[in-house]
């Protein structure tokens, strides 16, 4: 939001999208336990994270959700394209069903060890702790994560993105791409190194979008792989409401425009690896994303955010605890830029009062009140001596530094560069004392 809102002041044309990622078994899951359709469980969580959203004065251009009608039908036709091109190929594999339970278990709800580091708890689809994508059959001593029974494996058939085939293109991308944050780059380059292998982009599950291709009734597509998609058919689907489809191809087929993703560090090899491959598997002229803007992790009082644990502040608690500028304001100063950072109430506050109220909040209150009172709210004219010249290279100096920040999406920076114009206009106002001049 704030990258969208610097680029719109600079007067560049951008379209700010994102959605509820509806689909998957664990939203199964959670509607049955609730006794209803996971429709109706979805269509409340949309309009709850959309209301949140708005509270938060996150200016998305379309936020939308994976429900939608134009989500669904340019995920089928994009899969489609694909398969004709020749990158999706079918296997026999075996899936972790749980006896107990008497469930096909997804990737997410099937636990074990992870074998490139040894944490205990990796899921089926991703290791927390290491972040590398994996695969329930990589998992040693997988257990079932909802009753932990040992599962068995059962035969069944799915199709898969054949990323070996486009692993040259996709390092081509990544090793050419000076954009790209550390992290981002020394995940990536580490997958590559590894080689990439066929993903299986189907799902046994019912709840989500048909996998289009002959033969595949009955399966969905894997969430993972139909979600990034979302970035472009909310762009499209925003043009069409306004009656301007084709516009949605400036953003997306054209050379000179320029993708950006924000994410955390856990999302790299999505926006990275996989979505890269599949607008190259599409034979369609996309414009390859100009870089995605991958943080590290934001602590709370040094311990991960935990939803079971009750670890963090939720969301909707906290604007009951301060308003939202105190809190964009707190959350930009700490981003995890290059490093994990922590949240904690003490550096809250003491961001608060003494950068935000003390530096830029006084400062646009003298300012304001000082033309106010004196000058009737009329920036008055007037020929400028050495000193003032001074204090005004120096303030736009700090200008410049924070749009080339900007530039780089480097926000803290940026922000911090902000401040120091405030900083430099307070120093000025104690100087000159414009109301001892008049
Ligand atoms: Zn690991
Ligand atoms: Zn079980």
């Amino acid at each position: 939001d704030v990258f969208t809102r610097y680029l719109r002041l600079k007067g560049d044309d951008v379209i700010f999208v994102s959605g509820s990622d509806e689909h998957g078994t664990p939203i199964e899951v959670e509607a049955l336990q609730l006794g209803i359709k996971p429709k109706e469980l979805t269509d409340r969580m949309h309009e709850i994270v959309k209301r949140l959203f708005e509270l938060w004065e996150i200016s998305f251009d379309n936020y939308t959700r994976t429900e939608s009608p134009v989500h669904k039908e340019f995920v089928k036709g994009f899969f489609m394209k694909l398969y004709n091109n020749g990158y999706i190929i079918t296997r026999e594999d075996e899936v972790p069903y749980c006896p107990k339970d008497k469930i096909y278990l997804p990737d997410r709800f099937i636990i074990g060890t992870c074998p490139y580091c040894g944490y205990p708890y990796a899921r089926g689809d991703q290791c927390e702790n290491c972040g590398r994508l994996l695969e329930p059959k990589l998992l040693i001593n997988p257990r079932c994560a909802i009753c932990g029974s040992k599962p068995t494996w059962v035969k069944t058939k799915h199709w898969y993105l054949d990323l070996t085939k486009l692993e040259g293109k996709v390092r081509e991308y990544v090793e050419g791409n000076t954009a790209l944050p550390e992290n981002a780059r020394q995940m990536s380059l580490g997958m590559l190194k590894e080689g990439l292998k066929p993903r299986a982009i189907t799902r046994d599950n019912k709840w989500g979008i048909e996998a289009p291709f002959p033969g595949a009734e009955g399966k969905t597509i894997y969430v993972w792989f139909e979600a990034v998609l979302g970035y472009i058919s909310a762009t499209i689907e925003y043009h069409r409401n306004k009656n301007s489809e084709d516009e949605w191809k400036k953003f997306w087929l054209d050379e000179n425009s320029r993708v950006v993703f924000f994410v955390g560090k856990d999302n790299i090899p999505f926006h990275v690896i996989l979505l890269p491959a599949m607008l190259i598997a599409s034979g369609d002229p996309y414009v390859m994303p100009y870089t995605t803007a991958s943080t590290e992790y934001l602590l709370f009082e040094g311990k991960k955010f935990s939803k079971s644990q009750r670890i963090g502040i939720w969301i909707d608690e906290a604007l009951a605890l301060m308003p939202v500028d105190y809190w964009r304001f707190v959350l930009i100063y700490q981003r995890p830029e290059g490093r994990d950072t922590s949240f904690t109430w003490h550096q809250a506050l003491e961001i608060i009062n003494s950068v935000l109220n003390d530096v830029i909040g006084n400062f646009i209150h003298r300012v304001l009140t000082f033309i106010a009172t004196r000058f009737n709210g009329v920036v008055p004219g007037g020929d400028l001596k050495d000193v003032d010249i001074r204090y005004r290279d120096e303030a736009l100096a700090h200008f410049k530094n924070a749009e080339d920040h900007y530039e780089k999406i480097e926000l803290r920076d940026a922000l911090l560069e902000t401040v120091e114009i405030a900083r430099v206009g307070n120093k000025y106002l104690n100087e000159r004392q414009p109301w001892e001049l008049i």
